[in-house]
């Protein structure tokens, strides 16, 4: 049987912390049939090439490119496309509202960053569309033996977050809950979070014996002011005046128009795509576009024993990967398949390279972590379900786009592997 072709997400600093540890990742490629490194970059690499020739990293990256390059590996440079993370937002590319998203409730990121920390860019912004393209291009020109850019995070962020909380011992807070009103949760370290009560449920007012509140928090994007108006746009339906509150207009369009909600949705992130290609393109004309994207939302449905949710991928988090397929935006994806058992990966990649009509090839992730460890023997099962499908869908012996998998990521997976 024929080995797959496969690639592997590599992030610096873990068990590649000097140039003596390139060989060894050399070796795993060779061994394993990696063909493809998605290298995460960071935007301080850029200035760091520039401005310090000699820091350590910097010369890691030079050294690994180099060694790849003579190997027949191809490097590419990942970047996380519209999620920032940091501590302190000073530091951000962009400074202020207009450029992050708001989500249904009509709460700015950027006010509430996610867990305190995550930053989530608006791609209907300009200034964002021109930072990320510039960025992705820049990363070509600073470090120009990469064979493309991959991007992850090229997506909305979604998660409908719900507490049910058992109040029957909460005594007299029940005589201020109320449904609709917001409830906010701080932490010591000044990260807020709100959340909305959804449901309140009481036995008894006096004595104060509760039953249950729930909360929720719809992280849903983008209704910001810029992005509703384009959606009447793009949609050519007018959101109803009387309608004042974000919330309100989120409500309202969901109810009403969510198919055209959806594709505006997926159009915005597709348009994304289609200007970091342009951009790219212009600096390397054969340079390679490449995006990490998601099965499910949200995900890790089978740890919570729940089912997939058909194309909840493309109406949550904006991603119409098959769409970038058809038009020639990406050379190839990579599909974080994590968090499945052997007969639930076999149905998703199948479903999956149907979906893109073997235009491109895929290569299918597999997370391994301590919470979620996979065994050599597990992930033998893994690759022969990739290669039985090379298999059976291959057209013909010139047919070149056979799919392998993705390991996440090479500091987790080396040591079995
Ligand atoms: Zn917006």
């Amino acid at each position: 049987m024929r080995n797959l072709q496969n690639a592997a997400w590599l992030y610096l600093g873990r068990s590649i912390k000097d140039i003596g540890h390139i060989d060894q990742l050399i070796s795993w490629c060779i061994r394993n049939n990696v063909a493809k490194l998605l290298l995460q970059f960071s935007p301080m690499d850029l200035k760091t090439r520039s401005e310090h020739a000699n820091n350590s990293r910097i010369k890691i990256i030079d050294a690994l490119v180099d060694k790849c390059t003579e190997n027949n590996i191809e490097v590419h440079g990942m970047i996380s496309t519209l999620l920032s993370i940091t501590q302190d937002k000073n530091s951000l590319p962009l400074q202020g509202k207009n450029h992050y998203c708001v989500d249904y409730h009509g709460i700015s990121n950027w006010e509430e960053p996610l867990g305190g920390r995550g930053f989530l860019f608006d791609p209907t912004s300009d200034g964002v569309k021109t930072l990320v393209a510039n960025y992705c291009s820049d990363i070509l020109k600073t470090f120009n033996k990469l064979s493309g850019i991959h991007l992850d995070f090229i997506r909305y962020f979604y998660y409908d977050s719900i507490l049910d909380i058992n109040t029957k011992n909460a005594g007299q807070l029940i005589l201020i809950l109320k449904e609709g009103y917001p409830i906010k949760l701080e932490m010591a370290d000044g990260s807020k979070t709100t959340y909305f009560i959804e449901k309140v449920e009481n036995s008894y007012m006096d004595p104060p014996i509760g039953k249950s509140v729930v909360l929720r928090r719809r992280c849903y994007f983008c209704f910001c002011d810029r992005c509703l108006e384009l959606f009447q746009e793009h949609s050519k339906i007018k959101i109803p005046g009387e309608l004042k509150t974000t919330n309100e207009k989120a409500k309202w369009i969901l109810s009403n128009c969510q198919v055209s909600w959806d594709k505006f949705h997926a159009d915005t992130i597709t348009n994304l795509v289609r200007c970091i290609k342009t951009s790219i393109c212009s600096v390397k004309s054969d340079a390679q576009l490449s995006a990490a994207i998601w099965y499910n939302s949200p995900y890790g449905n089978e740890l919570r024993n729940e089912p997939l949710s058909p194309s909840s991928e493309y109406k949550h988090f904006g991603q119409e990967w098959w769409k970038w397929a058809d038009e020639g935006l990406v050379d190839f994806l990579c599909p974080m398949d994590y968090w499945l058992s052997p007969e639930n990966y076999k149905d998703v990649v199948t479903k999956q390279l149907k979906k893109i009509k073997r235009k491109i090839p895929m290569y299918f992730g597999l997370l391994r972590t301590d919470e979620y460890s996979i065994s050599a023997n597990r992930l033998d099962e893994y690759k022969n379900i990739v290669m039985d499908i090379n298999i059976h869908t291959q057209n013909s012996i010139s047919d070149q786009k056979n799919n392998g998998i993705c390991y996440f990521h090479y500091d987790t997976w080396k040591d079995i592997t």
